[in-house]
């Protein structure tokens, strides 16, 4: 396949995994730790910017509280999460001062970025550190990450590094772990598999493969992987899932070599609110469309009227964030409703002179203006 553009890569997230960091033992392997650090500092020194997010945390709390990996729970994870945090700080301030690199620790909250004004904060933090060339380690702020409220928590940093990448509209997502990428079938059971190079777009049969396909990883398995490749995707970052001990992995990825599996972007570049609404972070429900609607969306034509809607879910109210569904019940976009999900049960498929009279007031033709909408 060889090189892509280079220097398309400005802006670049790392991912860890923890098995990575780890060596697959239950302790951080600060040799395995130095050598993607150096090669960090590497690009930093060229100019790049970069943002490391970094797993282990949790890893590092229970190896040095010396406590069995049987012990579950909340609010124990947050306990490890709060002794290993600093732990693991630590190890990457020591390994990255030996080149002058300042480090800066960002702990994220899923809760944090659902709303407009923390997501634009986060992000402003971080290009702010970035432009002052300080080396962001972000993690999920696991002591305060309520475990059973699934959707209040990234819950692996998978999901959690595409959403760093989408808040700073980095050009690469680099997911390293300690598998090679996403292979035509589970590795570790069959023979005769190979890895896919590139996957252009992620479709049923891509999602299928992530699903039959274990991990040895802590957290993340090729099921995160492909969450996060459809939201980094989505946003205009193309993700690249490699092993993260292959030699030189960072640069050579970075300097464009097709190693791992690569994700390419499904849009161009979008701006920033339109990436807040894409991250699925404040999305209150659900639309989906009939082949008509769906077609004319996709050509940017007009906006979404009541009439190319099938089906409507969720409880959403007038002013949220709602995702749009193809016929096939594959996602098309998402945008800002300007009628209530109850609304929305009664107009649906009807023509739009009719709104008035079937709710008692009309808000306007569009259920979804065109300046609201991000079509995938
Ligand atoms: N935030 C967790 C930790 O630092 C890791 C989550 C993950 O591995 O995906 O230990």
């Amino acid at each position: 396949m060889g090189k892509v553009k280079d220097l398309a890569y400005q802006r670049i997230v790392v991912k860890f995994g923890t098995g990575l960091l780890t060596g697959a033992t239950d302790c951080l392997n600060q040799e395995l730790m130095s050598g993607l650090v150096t090669q960090v500092a590497e690009l930093h020194k060229r100019g790049r910017e970069l943002i490391v997010v970094s797993s282990g945390a949790i890893t590092s709390g229970r190896y040095r509280l010396g406590l069995s990996k049987k012990i579950r729970g909340i609010p124990y994870r947050q306990v490890l999460a709060a002794v290993g945090q600093s732990r693991l700080m630590h190890v990457y301030d020591q390994l990255f001062s030996r080149y002058n690199i300042t480090v800066a620790q960002a702990l994220l909250a899923k809760a944090d970025l659902a709303n407009r004004a923390g997501y634009l904060n986060a992000r402003n933090t971080l290009l702010a550190l970035l432009e002052l060339r300080v080396l962001a380690i972000v993690n999920e702020n696991d002591v305060v990450a309520v475990d059973e409220i699934k959707e209040a928590r990234f819950g692996d940093n998978d999901n959690l590094s595409a959403m760093v990448a989408n808040l700073v509209d980095a050009d690469l997502l680099l997911i390293l772990s300690d598998i090679a990428g996403l292979y035509t079938a589970d590795p570790h059971r069959n023979t005769g598999v190979h890895l896919i190079p590139q996957v252009d777009r992620i479709d049923a049969e891509i999602e299928r493969l992530a699903v039959g396909t274990s991990s040895n990883l802590a957290t993340g398995g090729m099921v995160t992987k492909i969450e996060a490749a459809k939201l980094a995707t989505a946003s205009g970052v193309t993700l690249v899932i490699a092993d993260g001990r292959e030699p030189d992995v960072i640069l050579r990825v970075a300097a464009g070599e097709a190693l791992g599996t690569r994700f390419l972007p499904t849009t161009s570049k979008l701006e920033s609110r339109q990436r807040w609404m894409l991250s699925g972070l404040c999305t209150k429900g659900k639309l989906v469309v009939d082949s008509g609607a769906a077609t004319a969306l996709k050509k940017q034509q007009g906006s979404l009227l009541a009439a190319g809607i099938k089906q409507v879910e969720g409880d959403f109210q007038q002013g949220d964030i709602v995702n749009i569904y193809n016929p096939d019940k594959s996602r098309l976009g998402c945008g800002i409703t300007n009628y209530s999900s109850v609304d929305i049960a009664t107009i649906k498929g009807v023509h739009s002179r009719e709104i008035a009279t079937l709710l008692g007031y009309d808000y306007g033709s569009e259920i979804v203006h065109r300046n609201n909408l991000v079509v995938l």
